[in-house]
C-alpha cells in the first residue's frame, strides 16, 4: 500500500511539473488542432477513429498485451491523460473502477464519456462467474461500493450490436464537441455502422450452423458474443483467480460430460491451466483475442476460428 501511494504522489508531482513548464507532448497527443482522445482498450481506437477520421488523435491507456483487469497507470499514461480533451470509457472494467477518480483528478477539464450507456448489460452465469474485483480490493476503501456490481460482465464490446451503440455515443459526443466537422462525423459513423451490420450478419451465418453450442474458455470474455449467437460459455477461471485443484477436477468432469475438445484462451492470461485441462480431455488450446486493435477484421477471424474448431 505504501509503495502504491508513493508512486501515485510521484505521478501527481510529475504531471504538475510537466504542465507548469513548457508544454511537453506525447507522440500520440500533439497540439495539431485535432481533438485529443483517450480510450481504455485497443478496440476502442478503431471505434473512435472510424468516426473521428482525420480530426482526432486517439491513444489507449491499457497497453497491448496487458489485461484491463489488472492494469496500473504509467507515467506515460499520465501525460496522455493530461493532454486529453475527451476520455471514452468502456465502462465496468476493473481498471476503470479502480482508477477513474484518479484519472478525473489528473485532468478535471477532460470530458469523460461512458460508452456502456444504453447497452443492456449481462451478468455472469454460474458456469462463467468470476469476480472482477480481485485486484480492486488492493485499493482500500474506495472500492467497496463497486462490489455490489460484481456480477456484471464488462466485456460489452464483443458483440457488434453493442459496438453500434458505442459508435452512436462517440458520434454524438464528437459532433457536439467539434460541431464544425459534425457532418463528416455523421457520414463516418454511418459507414462504420454499415460495416458492423455486415460483421453481425457474417457472424450470425458462420456461427449458426455449429452443432456444439458449449464453448469452454479460460477467461470469460465472450459472454455477449455467446448470448447474441446462441452459445453457452463455460469458464475455467474462477472469480478472476486460477481455479483450485478440486475446481479443475470438476471442470475436467464437465468438459468430458459435454464432449468438449477445445479450450479458448487469450494472450493476456497464462495458458498453463488451460493447457493442462486440455491434455486431460485429449483436447487442444486455441487462441482468440478479445483485445485486438483492428476490431472488425479480428471479429471475422474469431468467428471463423470458433466455427472451424467447434464446427461439424
Ligand atoms: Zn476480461
Amino acid at each position: 500500500m505504501e509503495i502504491g501511494r508513493n508512486i501515485f504522489l510521484f505521478l501527481v508531482i510529475s504531471v504538475v511539473v510537466m504542465s507548469s513548464g513548457c508544454v511537453q507532448q506525447n507522440a500520440g497527443t500533439v497540439d495539431d488542432g485535432k481533438v485529443n482522445v483517450i480510450v481504455s482498450i485497443l478496440p476502442q481506437k478503431e471505434f473512435v477513429s472510424s468516426v473521428g477520421g482525420n480530426h482526432v488523435n486517439v491513444v489507449e491507456l491499457i497497453s497491448p498485451g496487458a489485461s484491463p483487469h489488472t492494469y496500473e497507470l504509467t507515467p506515460g499514461d499520465a501525460i496522455n491523460i493530461e493532454n486529453a480533451e475527451i476520455y471514452f470509457r468502456i465502462g465496468h472494467v476493473a481498471f476503470e473502477k479502480a482508477h477513474i477518480s484518479r484519472i478525473e483528478s489528473m485532468n478535471p477539464d477532460m470530458l469523460v464519456v461512458d460508452t456502456s450507456e444504453g447497452i443492456t448489460l449481462r451478468e455472469f452465469t454460474e458456469s462463467e462467474e468470476h469476480e472482477e474485483g480481485e485486484h480492486d480490493e488492493e485499493h482500500d476503501g474506495e472500492m467497496h461500493e463497486e462490489h455490489e456490481h460484481e456480477g456484471v460482465d464488462p466485456h460489452i464490446w464483443l458483440s457488434p450490436k453493442n459496438v453500434i451503440i458505442q459508435i452512436e455515443t462517440i458520434h454524438e459526443t464528437l459532433a457536439e464537441y467539434d460541431p464544425e466537422n459534425a457532418a463528416e462525423y455523421r457520414k463516418n459513423a454511418d459507414a462504420h455502422i454499415a460495416r458492423l451490420n455486415e460483421l453481425d450478419a457474417e457472424l450470425r451465418q458462420t456461427l449458426s450452423g455449429i452443432s456444439t453450442k458449449k464453448m469452454m474458455v479460460f477467461h470469460p470474455a465472450w459472454g455477449y458474443l455467446a448470448d447474441e449467437y446462441g452459445f453457452e460459455q463455460m469458464a475455467i477461471e474462477n472469480e478472476g483467480k486460477e481455479p483450485t485443484a478440486s475446481e479443475v477436477a470438476h471442470i475436467i468432469e464437465e468438459a468430458l460430460e459435454h464432449d468438449i475438445k477445445v479450450i479458448f484462451v487469450q494472450s493476456q492470461f497464462s495458458t498453463e491451466t488451460a493447457q493442462s485441462v486440455a491434455e486431460q480431455i485429449n483436447g487442444v488450446v486455441v487462441q482468440i483475442d478479445p483485445l485486438a486493435e483492428n476490431y472488425v477484421d479480428n471479429m471475422m477471424r474469431v468467428g471463423d476460428t470458433i466455427s472451424s474448431e467447434l464446427g461439424n
